[in-house]
């Protein structure tokens, strides 16, 4: 190690005594790598960790996720959000098991061919995977190198992303990228974290936005895209005890995924209002709600969307459980209550789900 900057040797150092014990640690798997850090870029380290045992346990091959069902795949990402993000998971595995032997390639090249796969995650496994001179950038490392360094200009700016890439490629020590590129992650989430323990760090001497005593100015936070209000609303229609949900359209919002009918509130409309024609319009059914089952209010990229739910019935002359007319969804089921825990839905959803599990007033359908 004689040949390392201070820098880089007090990162190295640091990892040594700090690295946590974190699934894909134990044998740095290309395909246990890959799935991992796809899965972190959507949550946080503890719950992301869960959600990657729970993944590799029923997939533990490429083989394997390559003959997966989508909708299983779908279930098991369920909660993380960003679902495109698992589909080409698994359209990537088929390719890779077509193309590439069923491992992820070692070619950056081949790797940023793949669906899903851009210049981070390509960074990530052939680093981690193959030890290759590749760097990460990813929010961990944007903390770190923006204070280290002194970036002032916005952190997701053209300008501030390019130093970036540029600077983490500068700082990989040769032959050392999988522990070096782990050690500034794992630095930047465990010390210069989002409330730097300046105190205990070991860089304080090479930390430009410490000895300016402007760390917390640093990183530039980016430009925020305002927030768009939406209100939707959407029907629990219950029929002989019986539930249905419908599949959405491959095309728009949450492809693939199960909902509870509706949509948007209309100007000058109620969300109940907007409920039974949503029902007429996407079903060819007559409805009427029988109560407000909840409020929820949840985030969605930059969509602050806030959602009415009502428990329907119908209004009209319906025998046995009919058939929908579907002008909006691929598919329509009557489930059990319990039964719908086998299907993926958008957070909102699932959310409503949990709640009437929980409500007293739905103990009968529950
Ligand atoms: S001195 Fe503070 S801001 Fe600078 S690297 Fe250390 S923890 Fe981060």
């Amino acid at each position: 190690m004689s040949d390392l900057s201070p820098l880089q040797k007090t990162l190295l150092d640091w990892f040594e005594k700090n690295r946590r014990d974190l699934p894909w640690r134990k044998r740095y798997d290309p395909y246990e790598v890959w799935i991992s850090e796809v899965i972190l870029q959507q949550t946080q380290m503890d719950r992301g960790v869960a959600y990657i045992e729970r993944f590799l346990e029923r997939f533990p091959t490429m083989e394997a996720l390559a003959e997966a069902d989508e909708e299983e795949v779908l279930k098991l990402w369920e909660g993380l959000g960003y679902y495109a993000r698992a589909r080409n998971l698994r359209k990537a595995a088929q390719h890779m098991v077509a193309e590439h032997g069923g491992t992820f390639p070692e070619n950056a090249e081949a790797a940023r061919a793949l669906p899903g796969v851009g210049r981070y995650t390509a960074g990530a496994v052939l680093s981690q995977a193959y030890n290759q001179e590749e760097p990460i950038v990813d929010a961990n490392v944007e903390r770190v190198l923006s204070r280290l360094f002194d970036v002032d200009s916005p952190i997701k700016s053209s300008q501030a992303q390019s130093f970036l890439w540029e600077t983490a490629r500068s700082l990989i020590p040769k032959g050392l990228a999988r522990d070096f590129n782990q050690a500034i992650m794992e630095f930047g989430n465990l010390v210069c974290g989002k409330k730097p323990s300046c105190m205990f760090c070991p860089l304080t001497e090479e930390c430009e936005a410490y000895y300016l005593g402007i760390v917390d100015h640093r990183p530039v936070p980016a430009e925020r895209k305002p927030t768009v209000p939406v209100e939707v609303a959407s029907g629990v229609l219950v029929h002989d005890g019986y539930i249905f949900i419908q599949k959405r359209p491959e095309d728009g919002v949450w492809p693939g995924l199960w909902e509870f009918p509706g949509g948007n509130v209309e100007k000058g409309e109620t969300p109940a209002e907007a409920v039974v024609r949503e029902f007429q319009e996407e079903l060819e059914w007559d409805v009427a709600p029988a109560e407000k089952i909840a409020v929820i209010r949840h985030g969605y990229t930059t969509f602050k969307v806030t959602l009415t739910a009502f428990l329907l019935r119908f209004t009209g002359e319906y025998v046995g459980w009919p058939e929908p007319v579907l002008h909006d969804a691929t598919e329509g089921v009557w489930v059990s209550f319990a039964e719908l825990d086998k299907y993926t839905f958008p957070a909102g959803h699932r959310k409503l789900i949990d709640m009437m599990s929980r409500d007293m007033r739905y103990a009968w359908l529950v």
